[in-house]
């Protein structure tokens, strides 16, 4: 048995895709231009901005009522959950990955509540060995520990494991800290850092998935 590590968002799920389709019925509900999705896309950056103050951004641009923040805030965690799909070729791969003797373990940083409500709506849960989330880890992504903490929780070492993942600082980065293996999705960038590098950079998770397989 060999460890497969992967990132959740866009990594297995497609967030920036589910972001977008939320973005799009934000403009339709509240009748404001469609080409407003890119700026909502923007002041999302890959779900980094804090929520609490996307929420307060989006308020003021579209002079919203101040007391719709709250609201905001729910509906961009939880709401943005539901505009999730799950490309078919995901739970393909990862079946494909435990026939050929791979554990896979999710290895995400976020709260459990959202990041495992992600994990069960999509059915992932029934593909994976297990899952690490950097709220109840104690610590995130690049931090060594939450890497030997996802090969403690399926007791496979972490020599000879594989990483997956989208962020050049948090997966790639992690990756490189522990010394495994690892596989950068670009989603169309360009490789910046120059103190570590993924050992191949692919255009999707399940290609990505399959290379590990083939090892
Ligand atoms: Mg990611």
């Amino acid at each position: 048995m060999s460890l497969l590590l992967l990132d959740l968002d866009n990594t297995l799920v497609d967030r920036a895709a589910a972001f977008r389709r939320w973005a799009e019925g934000f403009t339709r509900t509240h009748m404001v231009p469609a080409n407003e999705v890119d700026w909502l896309v923007d002041a999302d950056r890959d779900g980094y901005e804090p929520r609490d103050a996307l929420a307060r951004s989006i308020q003021r641009r579209f002079r919203l009522n101040g007391s719709a923040v709250e609201q905001l805030v729910e509906d961009l965690r939880w709401g943005m959950v539901e505009q999730l799909i799950l490309d078919a070729e995901v739970p393909r791969a990862l079946c494909a990955a435990r026939d050929a003797g791979w554990a896979p373990v999710v290895v995400t940083n976020g709260t459990v509540e959202q990041q495992e409500r992600k994990i069960r709506r999509m059915g992932l849960n029934d593909y994976l060995a297990g899952w690490v989330i950097s709220e109840s880890a104690g610590m995130a992504k690049p931090d060594r520990r939450i890497f030997e903490l996802a090969a403690d929780f399926v007791g496979v070492p972490l020599g000879g494991a594989w990483m997956i993942g989208d962020s050049a600082h948090a997966d790639i980065g992690g990756a490189h800290r522990v010394g495994i293996e690892s596989i950068w999705l670009h989603r169309g960038r360009t490789w910046e850092e120059d103190e570590f590098a993924p050992s191949i950079v692919l255009d999707s998770c399940p290609a990505a998935i399959d290379h590990v397989c083939t090892q």
